[in-house]
């Protein structure tokens, strides 16, 4: 994780790079720092805490420079610290150095660097990394790049890296592998960062670095080559995102404007695709590869966190209209085991930011073994997006706070039209059903509005229990997976704990912790379940645990068990968990805050997991 900013041209870099950090603190706050050169004279700063402490901690420095680097930090290896924050400083204080990423085999190189007398400041592995180029270089007497090479060519891990050279004042040198890097070409001066936040409003023309590739940044130059020292033609994307889309635009935090924002995101990720009134669905990404996705023998969708929630709702929702068998990996496991991936196989891999390592490991691995590889992913532009053989992005826009909401029923949006879409062709649902469901998609933007119109009944609910120590979230079928994300939704922002279960698996253990101090959420819409989660109710009320139902306006029994309900909109039973999850946001989001928590960087968290 971390983000990355940097800077070099003709304007003072410490505001562009403090801006640009605030902007890519989402992806880690334990620490951030700056490195400035004027003059060749190179100043390092860095602070534990979020970037708003190494702010106050600037005031009266000398900042000026035209060349900058700055990093917010997620830690991996050493705690958040003062002198573990980035940017390092080289032994011989020549080189100052920023790090996105783990650097897997520095013990080996660190013994070897201790062995030759180098001592270290910090105890991260990009310390390491950075003494291991200052030393190649002086052993070789070779300019900062060529001893970048060769040190990149031992390093096993992933990273995104920038150096700075005190002896080479308007030059940034960059790599990449695993870690993401966006090159922002401006009008004599460039900007270098994790992604395109902290470039948008000074450029629309970006670079997408890939991996294995080294950049050498001037103000007015961009060398672009492979470790191999080959140039390669940068590749210049426009980018398509206002500015406004990464402010806050008067919402107290990015989760709540995020949440609010559902409405059009859905129907952003809707529009040119679904017509209910033609009863078409377009999208590229699955009309070019339709044979290949109904000759499917097998599904697999690969995921982390809550997109692995939303791969749950989507096998359900497959194997129900396309009757194609569906398996649900988390990316992290799938990566190590040796999965049975044959040819006729189709991977679904859903990331919000298509940068999640594990997730992007599992596809190359995936990739070799010859299977088929269907991306859905929000960041336009983002590594999963590339090496994929096909997909269909969410359209949400930016998503900033950590907990995420607007990606998550995008995915749905998405992974709900692919099934529609697979199984129209196939012939596996009848035109009636296929049309009905079309008609309710359509409708869910209003339907997610009028949600949102009683959010006020949720912070009520969040007063009441704010003070609990756990929570159970219950759900069955379609909204069992929504029980799963209740339940992480206020684990990462209240910091409560939280376990969600389908309701029925409840009687097997969890039943245990019910008395009259736990909350329990019954996910309860009308639904072929309904009878069934209703006894459900009753069994967690005769042990006097505390009912919050969502459920299904017009339901009149769920009421008469429940201490708190919160009404949805009527909404066919595949379709629902876009509409049932949003009460759950909601609770978190105000429980979080009436906690006094920082919802959208909650500790130990970040949003866009590069490590894995
Ligand atoms: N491994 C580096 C550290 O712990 C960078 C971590 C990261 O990319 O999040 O400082």
């Amino acid at each position: 994780m971390c983000g990355i900013v940097g800077y070099t041209g003709p304007k003072q870099a410490y505001p562009i790079v403090l801006k640009g950090l605030k902007r890519l603190e989402y992806r880690g706050y334990d620490s951030s720092g700056v490195a400035l050169m004027n003059d060749g004279k190179l100043s390092v700063y860095k602070k534990k805490g979020k970037v708003a402490e190494l702010e106050d901690y600037m005031i009266g420095k000398d900042v000026s420079a035209h060349i900058g680097i700055g990093h917010t930090r997620w830690a991996t290896h050493g705690e958040p610290s003062d002198r573990n924050a980035h940017p390092h400083t080289s032994a011989n204080g020549r080189f100052a150095m920023i790090h996105n990423g783990i650097i897997e085999n520095y013990a080996q190189i660190k013994n070897e660097l201790t062995n030759k007398g180098y001592s270290f400041t910090s105890d991260t592995d990009t310390e390491v990394l950075l003494n291991f180029i200052e030393n190649i270089q002086q052993h070789n007497d070779c300019s900062l790049e060529e001893a970048l090479r060769i040190a990149l060519k031992r390093v096993t891990g992933a990273y995104c890296i920038l150096l700075v050279d005190s002896e080479d004042p308007e030059t940034i040198i960059a790599a990449r592998k695993g870690s993401p890097l966006v090159i922002g070409v401006g009008k004599g001066e460039h900007f270098l960062a994790s992604d395109a936040s902290p470039i948008i409003e000074y450029t629309k023309e970006v670079v997408y670095v890939n991996d294995y590739e080294l950049a050498i940044v001037k103000p007015n130059e961009l060398i672009l080559k492979n470790l191999g020292n080959e140039k390669i033609t940068p590749f210049i994307t426009k980018l398509d995102m206002e500015l406004a889309a990464i402010e806050k635009g008067g919402y107290d935090h990015f989760m709540l404007k995020e949440i609010f924002e559902q409405p059009s995101t859905i129907f952003d990720c809707l529009r040119g695709r679904l017509d209910a009134v033609s009863g078409t669905i377009t999208m590229a990404g699955i009309d070019q590869h339709i044979e290949q996705l109904k000759a499917a023998n097998r599904i697999l969708i690969i995921a982390c966190g809550t997109s692995w929630h939303a791969a749950l709702v989507a096998e359900y929702v497959i194997e129900e209209l396309c009757r194609i068998p569906v398996e649900v990996e988390y990316a992290s496991e799938f990566r190590y085991r040796n999965p049975i991936v044959n040819k006729g196989d189709v991977i679904i891999a859903i990331s919000q930011s298509g940068e999640t390592a594990d997730t992007l490991v599992a596809l190359e691995k995936a990739k070799e073994n010859g299977a088929f590889i269907f991306g859905v992913v929000n960041a336009v532009g983002s590594s999963i997006a590339r090496i994929s053989h096909a997909g269909a992005y969410t359209h949400a826009g930016p998503e900033i706070g950590v907990a995420s909401t607007k990606a998550f029923t995008g995915q749905l949006a998405v992974l709900t039209m692919m099934a529609l879409s697979i199984a129209i062709q196939k012939g596996s649902i009848t035109q009636e059903r296929y049309q009905q469901l079309l008609t309710e998609l359509q409708d869910v933007p209003e339907k997610v509005d009028a949600i949102l119109k009683n959010a006020d009944e949720l912070k009520v609910i969040a007063e009441v229990y704010k003070d609990a120590s756990d929570f159970l979230f219950l759900g069955r079928g379609y909204n069992f997976p929504i029980a799963l994300e209740g339940a992480l939704k206020l684990k990462e922002i209240s910091y409560i704990h939280a376990e969600g279960y389908p309701a029925a698996e409840m009687k097997h253990g969890p039943i245990a912790l019910v008395d009259e101090n736990l909350p329990v959420v019954f996910i309860a819409t009308k639904d072929s379940y309904h009878e069934k989660i209703i006894s459900n109710m009753q069994e967690i009320k005769a042990r006097k645990g505390k009912i919050i139902s969502i459920i299904t306006e017009g339901d009149e029994v769920s009421p008469g068990l429940s201490n708190h309900v919160f009404s949805i909109p009527p909404a066919d039973e595949l379709i629902a968990p876009i509409l049932s999850v949003i009460p759950l946001q909601l609770l978190s989001y105000y429980t979080g805050v009436l906690k006094g928590i920082d919802v959208d960087k909650p500790r130990n968290l970040a949003k866009s997991v590069t490590v894995e």
